[in-house]
């Protein structure tokens, strides 16, 4: 990896980060809070959160077994995704190059920032490989991003190749993670200390079934840790957040249960799926939805979206012609599609 002061950008490296009230005196024993303009009335909404999340991320260290300056939170994993560009991407300048096709969000944000975007299309496995990414690099490309697995195609990306595109690209690769919960592999957050040029990215929004409280999760080396805290908005994530955060890391059963529900359910809707003469295809998947090749995705998904029942239309992305993504739900959910579906003619 090339120095960091390098692939950062010269006036976020340079940066004097805003210091908050609360970043200024941090002891415990005070009991008088004159120094934030907050208002005394009204507690606990009335004051400002912590910046730096603390005690939710001493709960959530242990559970991703990493440590606490290895972490990063934010409202949402799009938070960090925009935060990628602003700390690494000089607008106009820089490139990132990105797996296709892949989450949206890695484009919007090139294109809010002025970020040349570069896609390497996916095998008919939707597998890529680290030579062809390397091969749409140039000096300039400062982010690769993949996505593992990956959305909307399910699937797990191929373990060697991402090692060999993290051993052999001098910047920055991202690997989001947001599906991880769902797959019995193993997260690439194990191997922060052997690769300083890696980003993990982890949502409390799918398994930890928390989507509305918004917090996002990145892991990097401390080093990439201290940029993004430098850059965020100081209280990036509020008050109430935090607590639900907190109450839903104490309940790991509940979310383990949850998880095994889902999987369950996927495994018969998938194999549904296939009996269907309007399926052609069902593809492998390690997350909690999974993409489906139709006889005609349009029309059918019009027929759903009149029934009440709404999947994600993906024929007009590459190589999701006619495909459906469907969102593994609870049984009855999952058997109301099923029904709906047995019916179309
Ligand atoms: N990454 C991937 C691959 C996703 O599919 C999504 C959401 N659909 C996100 C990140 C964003 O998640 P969050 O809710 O944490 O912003």
């Amino acid at each position: 990896m090339k120095e960091l002061k390098e692939l950062v950008r010269p006036n976020i490296w340079a940066l004097e980060p805003y210091s908050s009230a609360r970043d200024e005196y941090k002891g415990v024993e005070a009991t008088v809070f004159l120094d934030a303009n907050e208002s005394p009335y009204n507690g606990p909404i009335n004051r400002y959160p912590d910046p730096l999340q603390n005690e939710v991320k001493e709960l959530l260290a242990p559970v991703k077994n990493v440590r606490v300056e290895q972490l990063f939170l934010g409202n949402g994993s799009d938070e960090a995704i925009d935060l990628v560009y602003r700390c690494f991407c000089e607008p106009r300048v820089d490139n990132v190059v990105a797996i296709a096709p892949t989450y949206g969000m890695y484009k919007v944000c090139a294109d809010i920032n002025e970020v040349e975007y570069r896609t390497v299309l996916l095998d008919e496995n939707f597998q890529f490989s680290a030579d062809a990414l390397l091969a749409a690099a140039d000096r300039l490309t400062k982010v690769m991003w993949l996505c593992s697995p990956n959305n909307p195609t399910g699937n797990r990306l191929n373990t060697k190749e991402i090692v060999s595109l993290l051993t052999r690209f001098q910047g920055i690769v991202v690997v989001d993670e947001a599906y991880i919960d769902f797959s019995s592999e193993p997260s690439f957050s194990q191997v922060l200390d052997k690769f300083p040029n890696l980003i993990v990215l982890q949502t409390f929004s799918k398994a930890w079934a928390s989507a509305g409280m918004r917090l996002g999760i990145a892991m990097a080396s401390p080093e990439i840790i201290g940029i993004f805290n430098k850059v965020k908005y100081p209280y990036n994530v509020n008050l109430l957040t935090q607590a639900q955060a907190k109450e839903i890391l104490s309940k790991r059963l509940d979310v383990e249960r949850w998880v095994r529900l889902i999987l369950e359910e996927r495994g018969r809707l998938m194999k549904a799926f296939n009996d269907l003469p309007i399926c052609l295809k069902v593809y492998p998947t390690d997350s909690n939805f999974f993409l489906a090749r139709m006889t005609d995705a349009n029309a059918i998904y019009k027929y759903l979206v009149g029934k009440g029942i709404i999947v994600r239309n993906r024929s007009k992305i590459q190589l999701c012609n006619s495909c459906l993504r469907v969102t593994i739900g609870t049984k009855a959910e999952n058997t109301a599609l099923l029904s709906a579906l047995r019916m179309y003619k």
